[in-house]
């Protein structure tokens, strides 16, 4: 099963995409998690994105597009759910072309509603896990709240140590980061309706300002 989530940051589409992938022994994929994972190990690649990233600006797409449809190839046999690309019609494009060619089809396509203001709000308060990404961390939500241990803040999961990202406290970064994904003429809007309008996989839209339950609830009964 091949799945793309669309969703601005802030509406949860990283916690709903974990569910979803545990669910169905996917592999997940996020392109924003691959270039944080490039810049922690000082690698080329993260010296050249990073200070995109830090702004909020988009990574261009000649590195991007190679080094997300590489991941996306090693996953062919599991299936994956693809998370932060594609943000652009160009790279919705890139990747309709990519998938007919390795013979890859879209199964379904989750889209995640969220007014603009909510998301914001909710950006601030989401916090990394160490050990792994994989593990929701909020701390304004009470499912997924962070635990004290020893008068600090620590992964609600595992007791990792939890971090905020430099661009989830950087207001202009985030009002780059939804600029860019809710413009429906080049940006996410418009590869989300690109992916939408070809009809081939299944969408699931879901109402984003609901609790995390509901709205896995919600995704999974459309899943199948
Ligand atoms: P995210 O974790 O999805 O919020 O991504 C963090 C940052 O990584 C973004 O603000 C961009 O700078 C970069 N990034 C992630 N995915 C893409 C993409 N598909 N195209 C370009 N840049 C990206």
């Amino acid at each position: 099963m091949n799945i793309l989530a669309f969703g601005p940051n802030g509406s949860g589409k990283g916690t709903q995409g974990a569910i979803v992938k545990d669910k169905f022994g996917l592999d997940h994929i996020e392109s924003g998690a691959i270039f944080r994972e490039h810049i922690k190990g000082g690698t080329e690649l993260g010296k050249k994105a990073k200070a995109y990233i830090d702004s909020g600006d988009l990574v261009p797409d000649e590195i991007t597009i190679p080094m997300v449809l590489e991941t996306l190839a090693k996953s062919k046999e599991k299936g994956w759910l693809l998370d932060g690309f594609p943000r652009s019609l160009a790279q919705a494009e890139a990747l309709d072309k990519a998938l007919k060619e390795s013979g890859m089809a879209l199964d379904y396509v989750i889209e995640i509603d969220l007014d603009r203001d909510i998301a914001k709000e909710r950006i601030m308060g989401r916090r990394l896990c160490a050990n792994d990404n994989n593990h929701p961390n909020h701390i304004a939500f009470e499912a997924i709240k962070p635990v004290e241990k020893d008068g600090k803040l620590v992964c609600r999961v595992c007791g990792g140590e939890l971090s905020a990202r430099a661009d989830d406290q950087d207001e202009d970064a985030i009002n780059k980061r939804h600029d860019i994904y809710y413009d429906d003429k080049t940006g996410t809007m418009a590869a989300v309706n690109y992916f939408k309008n070809k009809g081939d996989a299944k969408v699931i839209t879901v109402d984003g300002s609901k609790g995390i339950k509901d709205i896995s609830e919600e995704i999974m009964s459309q899943l199948s």
